[in-house]
């Protein structure tokens, strides 16, 4: 991470903000409460007896459960954060995290308790780059009052950026060609599937290679498939992810109407969505200026 502060026209004006409220005179929408303090507790697994009983207290970290908004959000909150929130938005830091919270505490808080608040835009920082990406660290500091005196104080820190575009994906991994198979990608490139045929039994074969199963003879030509066929199986890749593919996706054992069988994508429909017998028919999907592949699209009836 470092800081540019050359230039940073944007990091000045939004320094303009520190020291303005974001929240005056906030109240919790609920008083402190046992029943919020039990579902935190059994949420977070925390046995620790100081939390039930007569003279329970709330957990510490609880802190800004009492003071949280919800989605319908404070009546006490004012523009100027809101105002700052924009303006990084219409730089492009269109992204959050929150990257930190420190949490004060001066005394116990216990069921009963209503606690205010008032929360400032403590601190903006100058132009950070992150692996995120680069963006400005906005921090809150909330202090919390029970009767009006001071309980805790709750800094809140989120970094706010543009984020670094996603790397496309690597190229897919080519296919090795040899001489038992050159045959089959040249007419791939020409989109032509091209099956092998033992030209002494007639039996059709996929993947290529130099001899027939069947009756054991070297000699051979091909038919083109018509480019019809049926999903015989399939497999649905989760894990390991391969950096050129997108998981999760299909891949499935295509039946060719000519009787052999051959591993493809199964494309145009969800991943989730693929069945064994599900027709499928041929296309041929570039890649890249390199490569192209034989791929089955679904076939909706
Ligand atoms: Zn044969």
């Amino acid at each position: 991470m470092r800081e540019e502060q050359v230039g940073d026209e944007l990091g000045a004006r939004l320094k303009e903000y520190e020291g303005c409220p974001a929240a005056v005179a906030g109240t919790g929408k609920d008083p402190v409460n046992a029943p919020m303090i039990r579902h935190w507790c059994e949420a977070l697994g925390d046995t620790n007896p100081a939390y039930t009983g007569p003279d329970a207290i709330a957990p510490p970290t609880m802190l800004q459960t009492w003071t949280m908004g919800g989605l319908s959000g404070h009546r006490g909150r004012t523009g100027a954060y809101q105002e700052l929130l924009g303006l990084l938005d219409a730089a492009g830091c269109t992204a959050v995290v929150a990257t930190d919270c420190e949490q004060e505490y001066l005394r116990p808080l216990r069921p009963g308790d209503e606690v205010t608040f008032d929360t400032v835009i403590e601190e903006v920082s100058g132009r950070r780059t992150t692996r995120l990406g680069t963006g400005y660290f906005v921090t809150t500091r909330t202090d919390v009052r029970v009767a009006g005196e001071p309980v805790a104080t709750h800094r809140f820190r989120i970094l706010k950026y543009a984020p670094v575009p996603r790397a496309p994906l690597p190229r897919r991994p080519r296919p090795v060609v040899n001489r038992d198979n050159a045959g089959f990608w040249r007419g791939v490139a020409e989109h032509r599937l091209l099956i092998q045929r033992c030209t002494a039994c007639g039996t059709p074969r996929h993947p290529w290679l130099p001899g027939c199963n069947a009756c054991g003879s070297p000699d051979w030509d091909t038919v083109e498939a018509s480019g019809e066929g049926t999903v015989h199986s399939y497999v649905v890749l989760h894990h390991p992810p391969f950096p050129a593919f997108d998981p999760p996706y299909a891949v499935g054992l295509i039946e060719l109407a000519e009787g052999v069988r051959m591993v493809s994508n199964v494309v145009g429909v969800p991943y989730d969505e693929v069945r064994i017998g599900l027709p499928v028919r041929l296309e041929f999907q570039r890649c890249d200026e390199e490569l192209t592949v034989p791929v089955f699209r679904a076939v909706r009836r």
